[in-house]
C-alpha cells in the first residue's frame, strides 16, 4: 500500500538543502538525459533556491518538453454530468453545506451538453461529478458514458471518456473499466493528512486512507491509466510534490505503470469560500518552478492544466511542460447549453481562461503550437504499461506527430472558417516534414489530403 510519511518526507527536504553544487548537477544532468528522477532527487531540486540551477531547470524543462512533446497539445473539455455531494469540502463550491439548486442532467441533456462540446471540435472529454450514491449512482454515470460514446456526428464523435469521480471499489472500478473509459482521474487534493482532514469535514471523502489506495483499487479493477494530481494551494507545495512522486513509484512498483497524467489545478476562488482561509497558495514562481520540476522528474506523464489559470500563466506552463489543455470549459453542470443560450453561470469554480475554444485554439497556433485532438493510444490498446513502454522507447512521438496533424486538418476542415484554415494548413506542411518515417510521413499526407479534400476522416495510428 502507499505510505505517505509526513515525517520522512520533512526529513529529506531538510537534508535536501544541504545537496552541494556537483550533487545537484548530477541530478539535472541525469534528468537532461530524459531518465526520470527518484523522489529523493527531486527534493534535492525543489528546495535548491539558487539562480544557476533553477535556469537549468527550466531550461531542461522546456528540453524535454520539446524533445518528447515537440509543439503538440492535446485538447479536451469537462463535462459535468451531476453536482449532488455528500462531502463538505472547504474549497468546493459543491460543498454539501452550500444550498443552491442543485441538479444532475438526464440523459438527453447529456445529449444537449456533447452536441455543444463536439460544436466546438472535441474529442476529449474528461466527464465530472460530485459524490452522491442515491443521486448520482454508478449505474447514471456508466449510462452517461453509453450515451456519449453511443452519439455520433457528421463530422465524427468523442471518441475518449475520461472519468472523474469519486474514490470507489474494485467492482465499480471493473464496470467503468468495461465501460471503455480513457484515464480515471481522481486528485489526492492534498497528501498532507491533517491538512486533508481539516478540509474535508464530512462525508466519505474525509476518509484519507480510501482515498489515497483509490489508484491501487481502480488498477487492481483492470483500469490502466490513471490520472493524478493534487490542489495547490491546500498544503507546502513541495511536501505535495514529493508525496506525488512516492505514490507514481508505488504504482510504478506495483503495476508495472505510474500515472498517466499529472493535473496542476491551483486553488481558486469559488462560491462559498474564502481564500484567505488557506495559508499555503502557491505564488506564480514557485508554481512555475513546480511544473518544471515534475517535467523533469516523469518526462513521459502528461501534464494538465485547466482554465483555472490565465492566459499568460497557461502560456507560461506550457513553455515547461504542461501538454494537455482545456478550451472553453464550463465548470457547472448544465453549462455549455446554458452558454448557448446566454444564461448566467454558477460554476464549480470560476475559470480565469474566458476564453473561447476557438480563439484558444486559433492563438495557440499563432503562437506555433500545434493542437491536437488525438484520442489514438486508447483506441488502439496503446494505456498502462504498454503505452509506458512505447514513450519511454521514444517511438511514441512518431505516432503523435502524425496523429496530431491529422486531427488538425478535420478540426479545420469541420469547425475552422477560412482564414483558420489557411493557417493550419501551413502549419501542417511544415510540420508533416519533421516526421522522421519516410513511409509514416506519406501515409499522413495522403490522410491529411483526403481529409482535406472530403475524402476521409478519423484516420490515426
Ligand atoms: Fe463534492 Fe468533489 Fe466538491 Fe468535494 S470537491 S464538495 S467531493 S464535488
Ligand atoms: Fe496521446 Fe497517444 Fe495521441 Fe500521442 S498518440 S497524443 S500519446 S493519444
Amino acid at each position: 500500500m502507499v505510505r505517505i510519511d509526513k515525517e520522512y518526507i520533512q526529513n529529506l527536504l531538510s537534508e535536501a538543502k544541504g545537496a552541494d553544487d556537483a550533487q545537484i548537477t548530477g541530478i539535472l544532468d541525469k534528468a537532461e538525459r530524459l531518465a526520470g528522477l527518484s523522489h529523493k532527487e527531486i527534493a534535492a531540486l525543489l528546495v535548491s533556491e539558487n539562480p544557476t540551477h533553477l535556469a537549468r531547470i527550466f531550461a531542461i524543462a522546456g528540453q524535454i518538453k520539446k524533445h518528447i512533446y515537440g509543439n503538440r497539445i492535446v485538447m479536451f473539455a469537462p463535462l459535468y454530468v451531476s453536482d449532488y455531494c455528500v462531502n463538505k469540502c472547504t474549497y468546493c463550491s459543491y460543498n454539501c453545506a452550500h444550498t443552491f439548486g442543485r441538479r444532475k442532467l438526464t440523459l438527453p441533456e447529456v445529449r444537449e451538453e456533447v452536441k455543444h462540446l463536439e460544436q466546438m471540435g472535441h474529442k476529449r472529454i474528461a466527464l465530472e461529478a460530485g459524490e452522491h450514491d442515491a443521486e448520482c449512482p454508478l449505474d447514471y454515470i456508466l449510462d452517461c458514458i453509453r450515451t456519449i460514446y453511443d452519439m455520433k456526428f457528421e463530422n465524427g464523435a468523442i471518441r475518449r471518456v475520461n472519468v472523474n469521480i469519486a474514490a470507489t471499489t474494485v467492482d465499480n472500478y471493473r464496470r467503468l473499466q468495461e465501460a471503455g473509459i480513457g484515464t480515471y482521474i481522481l486528485f489526492q487534493e492534498t497528501y498532507d493528512k491533517d491538512i486533508y482532514e481539516k478540509v474535508h469535514t464530512a462525508g466519505p471523502k474525509k476518509d484519507f486512507a480510501y482515498h489515497l489506495t483509490a489508484f491501487d483499487r481502480a488498477m487492481e479493477g483492470g483500469i490502466d491509466d490513471v490520472g493524478a494530481g493534487v490542489l495547490f494551494g491546500l498544503a507546502d507545495p513541495y511536501f505535495e510534490v514529493m508525496s506525488l512522486m512516492l505514490h507514481n513509484e508505488h504504482l510504478e512498483a506495483r503495476f508495472g505503470a505510474g500515472f498517466h497524467t499529472i493535473s496542476m489545478p491551483r486553488l481558486c476562488p469559488a462560491d462559498g469560500m474564502d481564500m484567505k482561509a488557506f495559508p499555503n497558495l502557491v505564488d506564480d514562481d514557485t508554481f512555475e518552478k513546480i511544473a518544471a520540476i515534475i517535467r523533469l522528474a516523469v518526462p513521459f506523464t502528461g501534464m494538465i492544466l485547466s482554465t483555472r489559470e490565465n492566459r499568460a500563466m497557461r502560456e507560461k506552463l506550457l513553455t515547461v511542460g504542461v501538454s494537455q489543455l482545456s478550451a472553453g470549459s464550463s465548470t457547472e453542470v448544465g453549462g455549455y447549453a446554458k452558454r448557448a443560450m446566454h444564461k448566467e453561470a454558477m460554476p464549480q469554480f470560476r475559470v480565469t481562461d474566458e476564453r473561447t475554444a476557438p480563439e484558444i485554439i486559433s492563438e495557440l497556433l499563432d503562437s506555433g503550437y500545434l493542437p491536437s485532438f488525438c484520442t489514438a493510444c486508447y483506441r488502439s490498446g496503446r494505456t498502462g504499461d504498454r503505452f509506458m513502454a512505447l514513450a519511454k522507447s521514444g517511438q511514441i512521438k512518431n505516432v503523435c506527430l502524425p496523429n496530431a496533424l491529422m486531427t488538425l486538418a478535420e478540426y479545420a476542415m469541420d469547425y475552422g472558417d477560412d482564414a483558420f484554415r489557411e493557417k493550419a494548413h501551413k502549419a501542417i506542411d511544415t510540420s508533416i516534414k519533421g516526421i522522421g518515417n519516410e513511409k509514416v510521413q506519406t501515409q499522413t499526407r495522403t490522410n491529411v489530403d483526403k481529409i482535406i479534400s472530403g475524402g476521409g476522416r478519423d484516420f490515426y495510428l
